[in-house]
């Protein structure tokens, strides 16, 4: 079982040569190098994401990539999604700015990314409001169907697992408490940047001192999760229990996961047919 990790301290960090966490300037460039460099064997996949929305991609190649680690998302992967983001987001915005943005943004809209440049009166307010939606989430918190044993086999395959969320750190502490599965590290949005920016997933690949290439991070958010991911050079897993992302306007986004499932309980074959996990 791991620990529960506090937010980290950027200047203590381990680093691998190329991934340094801090060193963001580089991080357009790191996808390309890190497969590049990184990647010893082929990978396995085709890169289109509709021909990825069926549950499991089989692999086409007898080469496996090696998986040494999992990170994962938290609202709406290991737990149930219970925070009304639309919701929100009107109440952050107003409905008029709300409808606005998100004709602009079919991905999605980045409220903490949002809020980044008001006045500090008016971002507090903000703040206020979306402690009170993540408030009444955490009051309603249940764990993801298929979580406990996806992370049971994780351990059995002493794969590591990490996890980075955009909520706050208590909600991780409570997350952990109340299901008895620890993640380390563990990143809330206390560390900054946090995602869709590579530097969270970067920090734990460094903490761990693996390649990103060797991880695989899985969230249901296509601009956060995979993001992230396709930035870091990792391995992307999407989690899509209700199939939105087939929808058309998904289509020409720029960022793609590897795999799409709609459950947990479909990532356990999905790891074991496409890749060689060996910590
Ligand atoms: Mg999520």
């Amino acid at each position: 079982m791991f620990n529960v990790v506090n937010p980290p301290h950027y200047h203590t960090i381990p680093t691998l040569p190329l991934v340094s966490a801090p060193n963001f300037h580089q991080m357009p460039l790191l996808p390309a190098l890190s497969r590049a460099i990184f990647s010893s064997s082929v990978h396995p996949l085709p890169r289109s994401f509709s021909s990825m929305s069926n549950f499991v991609t089989p692999s086409s190649s007898s080469v496996k990539a090696r998986l040494r680690g999992v990170v994962f998302d938290m609202d709406g992967t290991l737990t149930v999604p219970a925070i009304d983001f639309p919701a929100m987001y009107k109440a952050v915005l107003g409905e008029e700015e709300y409808v606005s943005i998100r004709k602009q943004k079919p991905s999605g809209i980045d409220i903490l990314q949002h809020i980044e440049d008001w006045s500090p009166d008016k971002q507090r307010q903000a703040y206020e409001i979306i402690a009170d939606y993540e408030k009444q989430g955490l009051d309603r918190l249940e764990i993801m169907p298929g979580a406990s044993e996806l992370c049971a086999f994780l351990d059995s395959r002493s794969i590591r697992r990490g996890l980075i969320t955009r909520n706050v750190k208590t909600a991780v502490d409570l997350f952990h408490e109340r299901f008895g599965i620890t993640f380390s590290p563990a990143l809330s949005r206390e560390f900054r940047p946090y995602k869709p920016d590579p530097a969270p997933l970067l920090h734990i690949c460094s903490t761990w001192e693996v390649r990103p290439s060797e991880v695989m991070m899985i969230g249901d958010s296509l601009k956060d999760d995979v993001a992230c991911g396709n930035r870091a050079g990792t391995f992307t897993c999407l989690l899509d229990e209700t199939g939105k992302y087939d929808s058309p306007k998904y289509e020409h986004v720029e960022y793609k996961p590897d795999y799409k499932v709609s459950c947990l309980a479909g990532i356990h074959s999905l790891l074991e047919a496409n890749f060689e996990l060996a910590p």
